[in-house]
């Protein structure tokens, strides 16, 4: 029997670090609406790679929240804490490519290194050429050489990336043992046949890296929507660091109604306090990602 890859297959990946804030919802409710209004999938991934950062009831309050706001998702939940297996093989593959390199510098070695656009240090090459006599690999890294990366943004527009300078060298196997979050987005998005990735702009500076490891790894581009990121009055991208406001699954069609108005779709203030059947079937009936606003803009938390 053949297969076909649907249209559009969408996904929403929350890090379990804490429980979901308007900022997840914004990005949860964005992707959800614009695979059901295309008629696609919605893929739900957890993305706890980052084993020490997460923890298992982090996940299930995220599960409950969703539910609780009325979210549906296709297919089961991918695991990124289950899937070593499948990361390691992409690692040989990149290992057998020469695409990557061991890297023995320790995070002191590193603390000159020059800083991307993104905070992200990058790497001066110490190792590139090769592990210097009595030094031992410590994590494992990907050669980005000269590539520039080039693609449009359904909602930022055309973005261009020089990798030398945006990202340098960056990690896939961590010191640590755990395999880095690009490497796991990358080996995820292909395997499940993701088509589109709708998600938050402060990953925007990932974008680049992910798509380079994608043609080193030979796995399609999906297309990409950046959704503008929800900041606090004092600026900060709300997060558990940040103390954001947790969604009330008791009540969760406020902060809805909310991430509606944030994404630019103005719902009618008659709703404002309705069920969330109400707002989903308004908003299903009228979402527009041509209207979602570009740019980060400071929202009250108190929702
Ligand atoms: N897990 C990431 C986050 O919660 C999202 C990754 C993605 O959508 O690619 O910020």
């Amino acid at each position: 029997m053949t297969t076909f890859a649907p249209i559009y297959r969408g996904r929403f990946a929350p890090s379990p670090t804490g429980p979901l804030h308007l900022g997840s919802l914004v990005a949860a409710a964005g992707s959800f609406l614009e695979a059901r209004t295309r008629h696609g999938e919605w893929h739900l991934r957890m993305e706890d790679v980052d084993a020490p950062r997460c923890d298992a009831a982090a996940a299930g309050e995220i599960l409950r929240t969703l539910e609780a706001c009325g979210f549906a998702w296709d297919g089961e939940i991918v695991w990124q804490s289950r899937r070593g297996e499948a990361y390691a093989a992409a690692l040989e593959r990149l290992k057998a490519a020469g695409r990557v390199f061991p890297c023995a510098c320790t995070r002191r070695e590193l603390a000159d290194s020059a800083i991307a656009p993104d905070g992200a240090a990058i790497y001066p090459g110490t190792c590139r050429d090769g592990l210097a006599p009595g030094r031992a690999a410590r994590a494992w890294r990907l050669r980005v050489g000269d590539a520039r990366v080039s693609f449009d943004d359904a909602i930022q527009g055309r973005i261009d990336s020089d990798l030398a300078r945006d990202a340098g060298d960056f990690i896939l196997l961590r010191a640590d043992g755990l395999f880095a979050y690009q490497l796991a987005v990358v080996v995820d998005d292909a395997e499940t046949c993701i088509t589109h990735v709708v998600r938050g702009a402060d990953l925007l500076a990932s974008t680049s890296r992910q798509i380079f490891l994608q043609q080193c790894l030979g796995v399609p581009t999906p297309e990409y929507a950046h959704l503008p990121v929800v900041v606090n009055a004092a600026g900060e991208k709300l997060s558990k660091q940040t103390r954001a406001a947790p969604v009330d699954s008791a009540r969760p069609g406020p902060t809805l109604f909310a991430a509606l108005d944030f994404l630019g779709q103005r719902p009618p203030a008659g709703l404002s306090a309705a069920p969330v059947a109400e707002l989903w079937a308004w908003a299903m009936a009228n979402w527009r990602l041509a209207d979602v606003p570009r740019g980060p803009a400071p929202m009250a938390e108190s929702v």
